[in-house]
């Protein structure tokens, strides 16, 4: 292919380039071409734009990526190319992408535990490929099919809704359980909706971004607090006679955790996905002498396994009508906009968004 593309670029701090010339790529034996459907921005994007930490300044040893790189992550298409080897695939089908490729080759892959990889490669971030450009190169293992019910773009939403299904199965919460979640942005909102889905008794979320509150409300929470203006603890623990049996932080900030903490019941559990490098001080006397736990959780589960676990769970569960999608689009944009309408509207702190597509 030697027609050059249309992508957006993130060449360092706050500086992205919506470039015209762009080289697509070239399709590796077992690589596919998929054209995007739409792509979303997501939190570590953001986060990226603000303090670029994984898009490879100098050249990346295996992948030869540096900045400017493309990026985008959270995204689907159709495939429009094939590698030789590809087996699995034809041109024309639909389908999303899992973004973290494992190496196949660490202790923790060996285990088959390849969410754990030590050294797994971002698209979007550390490969030559990305969402944010009107075609994209992966490895056919990082390609999962859309069946018929399923619309082109909501393949996009696979990759978020997958973090809050992971973060349920995490939890180790029941069907008939009681669940408060802490902090309603994109994640937070698809634990609300997992939760549900797992037969949640009674959902609180806590989130002080009123429109936020007005989306759980939509997917699934049966109470929506404001914690500047409620007295969230107090109110869950009145309700459900102690507090929930399962609580989910992703605020990322020490009223939120210890909120969570405390409006658990003895013997329940905090899942923890806020990604925070703040140091947080605890009562570890709420943990100890209430027999409570605290859980990490972080993305889902990644190829090949991933083919059994959460990225096809969602998949079907999106064909068959058991998840909101369209209340967790906010907008969708054209690529040209990604920066004003896009990154700006989601970093305003006012932001009246979840997730916003941007369709290159
Ligand atoms: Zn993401
Ligand atoms: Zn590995």
């Amino acid at each position: 292919m030697y027609i050059l593309m249309k992508a957006a670029r993130l060449y360092g701090k706050t500086d992205i380039g919506i470039d015209d010339e762009v080289d697509p790529g070239s399709v590796g034996p077992t690589d596919v071409r998929i054209d995007v459907e739409a792509c979303g921005i997501c939190g570590s994007d953001l986060h990226e734009y603000r303090e670029p930490e994984f898009t490879p300044e100098h050249e990346h040893p295996r992948t030869g990526a540096s900045r400017p790189v493309i990026i985008g992550h959270e995204f689907s298409g159709t495939v429009s190319e094939l590698g030789k080897d590809v087996s699995r695939f034809i041109v024309g089908d639909h389908v999303a992408v899992h973004p973290n490729i494992p190496c196949h080759d660490c202790v923790y892959c060996a285990d088959g535990e390849y969410n754990h990889c030590d050294n797994s490669l971002g698209i979007g971030f550390e490969t030559d490929s990305g969402g944010f450009a009107e075609s994209a190169v992966v490895p056919e293992q990082q390609v999962h099919a859309l069946p018929d019910g399923v619309e082109l773009w909501e393949g996009a939403l696979v990759e978020p809704l997958a973090v809050g299904l992971h973060a349920v199965r995490r939890s180790g919460m029941q069907a008939g359980d009681s669940v408060a979640v802490f902090g309603c942005g994109p994640i937070g909102l698809t634990a609300v909706q997992a939760a549900r889905r797992a037969g949640a008794k009674e959902i609180f979320a806590s989130e002080p971004n009123d429109s936020r509150r007005g989306i759980a409300r939509q997917l699934g929470a049966d109470v929506a607090l404001d914690p500047f203006a409620d007295d969230v603890v107090e109110t869950i623990t009145d309700a459900t006679e102690g507090g929930v049996d399962a609580a989910f932080e992703f605020a990322g900030i020490g009223p939120a955790f210890n909120s969570a903490i405390r409006s658990t019941r003895r013997g329940g559990s905090i899942t923890v996905g806020s990604i925070s490098k703040d140091e947080i001080t605890t009562d570890v006397d709420e943990l100890v002498l209430n027999e409570r736990t605290v859980t990490g959780t972080f993305c889902y589960g990644f190829p090949p396994s991933s083919f059994r676990t959460e990225f096809d769970a969602i998949i079907e569960a999106i064909a068959d009508g058991h998840i909101e999608t369209d209340t967790f689009v906010t907008d969708r944009i054209p690529l040209e906009n990604i920066v004003e309408d896009g990154y700006d509207a989601l970093l305003d702190p006012d932001t009246e968004h979840v997730k916003i597509l941007v369709e290159p």
